[in-house]
């Protein structure tokens, strides 16, 4: 009997233990090594969360295209399904599409089947649309991940793309705090997060268009350019 009783304590224990820390361990571990290929390429990557939004998005892609930049757009499926014709023009501009799921669910607040089941709904959302589907870009929603999602990750061959600078765009309140946040941290080789959509009520998107003119100004005073995270990793293969 008391064997019985250690064994179901260690699983109580164990289980729990092992469901929350293996994602919070391999999360680390994939975080710095593909953050870190991007470092080294010099290349700014641009990121999207969130949209599309036809609020915002269209007004970000002009701004993207008259400085001849391209960004990599995490787009939430139920956006992409709602909006199919702002999807199709980022990637006729030259965008990159990365999949954020399909209704923004958190990982460590669901099960693991929905997980599982609403990243892929999301990704299949992006197949329709014939983005490249190998080593397409994921970022997991609040970067929370289980091990639904890593299991996602790892079978539907995704990369794993976290962020280096984050200003909050969604919580801020004028454009210039943003873009103040970005130029103070951005360097050759980092990857910014910012929301072209919002997933949950925040502030309005076009608070972000505002904060991309200048960050756009700031980088071209600067001599930088900006691609897409597909972009950064060919640069060093
Ligand atoms: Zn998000």
């Amino acid at each position: 009997l008391l064997i019985a009783v250690s064994i179901s304590i260690l699983v109580a224990i164990g289980l729990p233990v092992l469901y929350l820390g293996l994602p919070l361990v391999v999360r680390r571990y994939l975080r710095s090594k593909l953050l870190g290929i991007i470092h080294q390429s010099g290349r700014v990557c641009l990121t999207f969360d969130d949209g599309p939004d036809p609020r915002s998005t269209p007004l970000i892609l002009d701004i993207l295209k008259e400085a001849g930049f391209k960004a990599t757009f995490f787009v939430l499926g139920r956006n992409a399904e709602k909006h199919p014709e702002l999807i199709q023009r980022m990637l006729d501009e030259g965008h990159e599409l990365g999949e954020h799921g399909y209704a923004h669910v958190n990982a460590l607040a669901s099960a693991p089947w929905s997980t599982w089941k609403d990243l892929s709904k999301g990704g299949r959302m992006l197949d329709d649309f014939r983005a490249p589907t190998r080593n397409r870009c994921l970022r997991p929603p609040y970067g929370k991940l289980n091990p639904a999602s890593l299991l996602y990750i790892w079978s539907a061959g995704k990369r794993m793309i976290m962020w280096d600078i984050d200003p909050m765009d969604y919580r801020q309140q004028t454009s210039e705090e943003i873009a103040a946040s970005v130029t103070q941290q951005m360097s050759a080789g980092c990857v910014v997060l910012m929301h072209d959509g919002r997933a949950n009520n925040g502030s309005d998107p076009s608070i972000t268009v505002g904060a991309l003119k200048l960050i756009v100004q700031a980088m071209q005073e600067k001599g930088l350019s900006a691609s897409t995270v597909r972009e950064a990793f060919e640069t060093n293969n």
